[in-house]
C-alpha cells in the first residue's frame, strides 16, 4: 500500500525540500519505491535531486492546469527507486489560473490517483504558503509532515498551519492525519535547541519524531551538487541522520 506524505509549513527555510530530497532518498536507498512530487514554484526539490529545469518539457504546472498524465512528467534520477514529478517556476502561475477552475482543491489528487499505485511512498514538497497549491497537496495526502526549525519562535504561525488542515479535514479530505513533526536544523551547543525541543514536544506530545535533524554544512552544500547527501556525502552526519528518519518513517508503516 502507498502512503502520501505532504511536507508542509507556511514557513519558509524550516526544512521543507531538505526533508523531501533527502528523506525521499532515503528511503529509495531501503528499498522503497518513492516518487517525489514538487509543487513550489522555486524548483529548489527538482534541482535538487539533480534535475535541469531547462530541460523540463511538462511539469507538475502541466499536470494540475493542463490536465497532462502524471507519467508523461514522471523523471528518473540517479538514485535508483526515486522518481520525481519536477516544478519550474511556470508554476508560479498556478495560484492564479486556479482560482476559477472546477474542482480547484482536487486537480493533485486526482492526477496522483493515476499513478499511486507504482510507488510506496508519494512525498509532496510544499510551497512557503497556505495557498490553493498547499491545499492541494493536503487534499491529496494521507498525512502531514510538518518540519519545525529548532529556533526562537519555532512554534510561530503553527496554529495558522494547524487550522488549515483542519479545514481541510472537514471540508476535503477526511481522513488527512499528522504523519509527525520533525525538529530540524538543531545547533547542538546552545541552550536554545533544548528548550524549542522541550516546547514543541510539550505541543505535538508522541508526534514528535524521534530523530532530530542537527545542523550540518554537508547538508547545505548537497543542493548545489544536484544531489541528495547520501550521495553528495554519505559518512556525514546529515546522511546518518536522515537515514535514521527513513528508517522511523518506515517503522510507523
Ligand atoms: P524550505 O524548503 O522549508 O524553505 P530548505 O530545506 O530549503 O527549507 O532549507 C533552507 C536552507 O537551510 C537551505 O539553504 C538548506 O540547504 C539549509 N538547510 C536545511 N536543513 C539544514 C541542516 N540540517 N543543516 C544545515 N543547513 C540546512
Ligand atoms: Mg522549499
Amino acid at each position: 500500500m502507498s502512503k502520501i506524505i505532504a511536507i508542509a509549513n507556511q514557513k519558509g527555510g524550516v526544512g521543507k525540500t531538505t526533508t523531501s530530497v533527502n528523506l525521499g532518498a532515503c528511503l529509495a536507498t531501503l528499498g522503497k519505491r518513492v516518487l517525489l512530487i514538487d509543487i513550489d514554484p522555486q524548483g529548489n526539490t527538482t534541482s535538487g535531486v539533480g534535475i535541469n529545469k531547462a530541460d523540463v518539457e511538462n511539469c507538475i504546472y502541466d499536470i494540475i492546469i493542463n490536465d497532462v498524465a502524471p507519467k508523461d512528467t514522471i523523471k528518473t534520477t540517479v538514485i535508483e527507486g526515486l522518481h520525481i514529478i519536477p516544478a519550474t517556476i511556470q508554476l508560479a502561475g498556478a495560484e492564479v489560473e486556479l482560482v476559477p477552475a472546477i474542482s480547484r482543491e482536487l486537480r493533485l489528487k486526482n492526477a496522483i490517483s493515476q499513478v499511486k499505485q507504482d510507488y510506496d511512498y508519494i512525498l509532496i514538497d510544499c510551497p512557503p504558503s497556505l495557498g490553493i497549491l498547499t491545499i492541494n497537496s493536503l487534499t491529496a495526502a494521507d498525512s502531514v509532515l510538518i518540519p519545525i526549525q529548532c529556533e526562537y519562535y519555532a512554534l510561530e504561525g503553527l496554529s495558522q498551519l494547524l487550522n488549515t488542515v483542519r479545514l481541510v479535514q472537514k471540508h476535503l479530505n477526511t481522513d488527512l492525519q499528522i504523519e509527525g513533526v520533525l525538529l530540524t536544523m538543531l545547533d547542538a551547543r546552545t541552550n536554545l535547541g533544548i528548550q524549542v525541543i522541550e516546547e514543541v514536544k510539550k505541543y505535538f506530545q508522541d508526534k514528535v519524531y524521534r530523530t532530530i535533524i542537527p545542523r550540518n554544512v554537508r547538508l547545505s552544500e548537497a543542493p548545489s551538487h544536484g544531489k541528495a547527501i547520501i550521495t553528495y556525502d554519505p559518512r556525514s552526519k546529515g546522511a546518518e541522520v536522515y537515514l535514521e528518519l527513513a528508517k522511523e518513517v518506515v517503522s510507523y508503516e
